[in-house]
C-alpha cells in the first residue's frame, strides 16, 4: 500500500496565520500580477524587479546550500517551485508544505513573508534549506533539526534574534530535555523557543562534527534511535550526556559570541556582504485573469 505523506513547515509565523497563508486561494488578493519563472522556481505576489530577484536568489540559494550540506547541487526539479511573496514589510515568516510518497517529494509549494529585505536574506534561504532536506531524506526530518539547522541558513540580524531566545531560554530553565526535544513530531505551544532551542542544538552539533555527520545522524535518530545514533556519531553514551555537553557548550563557546556572530562552521550563507543580486537570467511572466495561462514576455 503506498502511503503519502504531508508535511507543514511554519516558520515564525502565528500558527492561525500559518493555515490561512496554507490555504492562499482562499484569502491572497492579486496585489501583484507579476510572476518569474527560473528553472526551479515560479515567484509571484511581488513587483516585476522583486520577483526576478527572488527567483534568481532562490536558485544561487538552492546551489549553494546543496553543495554546502551535501556536497553537490541537486538536480533540477521536474515541476518548478511556487513562491508566493507577502509583502508585509515586517519581520520574516514562511510556510513551505510537501507531499512524500515512496520516498520522494512529490509536490512542494513555499509562502514567504515580510519586507524585500526579509524576504531575500531571511525567510528565503530558511525555506530553501527545507526544499534541500526534504529532497534528501525523501520523508519529514525531525521537527528540531529541520527547523534549527534551516535557521543557520539565515543572515546575521536573524541569528542574533535565535541569540538572544536561547539566551533567556537557558537563563528560565524553559528548555526541553534533548530526550524530548528530540522526539518531538509537531509544534509545541511555545514556538520561539522551540526554534531557539533546535537551533542551539543543531549549531553545536554541526560545530563538533559537521553537516555530514548531522545527517546521519538525525537519520538514524529519526527511527527512534536517539541514543544509539549519539553512541555512533558522538561518541557520547546517550541523549542525557549529549544534553550536558550542549549545555556545557551553550555556556563555554556560545555565551560567549557576540549575538549573531557567524562561526564559520555551521553558519551558512546569506550573511551580509554575501548578498545574492539579480542578473537578468530570469524570465518574468506576466499573469492575466486567475485561471488564465501565464503569458511570457
Ligand atoms: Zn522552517
Amino acid at each position: 500500500m503506498q502511503v503519502c505523506i504531508f508535511q507543514l513547515n511554519i516558520c515564525r509565523l502565528p500558527f492561525f496565520l500559518a493555515l490561512l497563508l496554507a490555504l492562499p486561494q482562499l484569502t491572497e488578493k492579486k496585489a501583484h500580477a507579476e510572476s518569474a519563472r527560473s528553472t526551479n522556481f515560479l515567484v509571484s505576489g511581488g513587483d516585476r524587479e522583486l520577483v526576478i530577484r527572488v527567483a534568481k536568489a532562490a536558485e544561487d540559494y538552492r546551489k549553494s546550500i546543496a553543495v554546502a550540506w551535501l556536497g553537490k547541487p541537486l538536480p533540477n526539479w521536474l515541476r518548478p517551485c511556487p513562491i508566493k511573496l507577502r509583502l508585509t514589510g515586517g519581520e520574516a515568516g514562511g510556510v513551505t508544505s510537501f507531499t512524500f510518497d515512496e520516498g520522494r517529494v512529490t509536490s512542494q509549494e513555499m509562502t514567504l513573508e515580510g519586507s524585500p529585505e526579509r524576504i531575500l536574506f531571511s525567510a528565503l534561504p530558511h525555506e530553501v534549506t527545507h526544499t534541500i532536506f526534504a529532497w534528501h531524506f525523501g520523508a519529514p526530518m525531525p521537527r528540531w533539526a529541520d527547523e534549527g539547522a534551516c535557521m543557520l541558513s539565515e543572515d546575521s540580524r536573524e541569528l542574533a534574534r535565535q541569540d538572544g531566545i536561547v539566551k533567556n531560554l537557558m537563563e528560565g530553565q524553559k528548555h526541553l530535555p534533548l530526550k524530548t526535544l528530540f522526539s518531538m513530531e509537531e509544534y509545541p505551544k511555545d514556538l520561539l523557543g522551540f526554534y531557539g532551542q533546535g537551533y542551539s542544538v543543531s549549531r553545536f552539533l554541526i560545530e563538533i562534527g559537521g553537516r555530514e555527520r548531522f545527517l546521519s545522524f538525525v537519520g538514524e535518530g529519526a527511527q527512534n534511535r536517539w541514543d544509539e545514533a549519539v553512541r555512533k556519531h558522538y561518541k557520547l553514551n546517550n541523549t542525557n550526556e549529549l544534553d550536558r555537553a550542549w549545555r556545557s557548550w551553550h555556556r563555554v563557546v556560545a555565551e560567549q559570541r557576540e549575538p549573531g556572530e557567524s562561526d564559520g562552521k555551521a553558519t551558512l550563507i546569506a550573511m551580509p556582504g554575501n548578498r545574492p543580486r539579480a542578473v537578468s537570467t530570469i524570465t518574468p511572466i506576466i499573469r492575466g485573469q486567475s485561471g488564465e495561462e501565464p503569458l511570457r514576455r
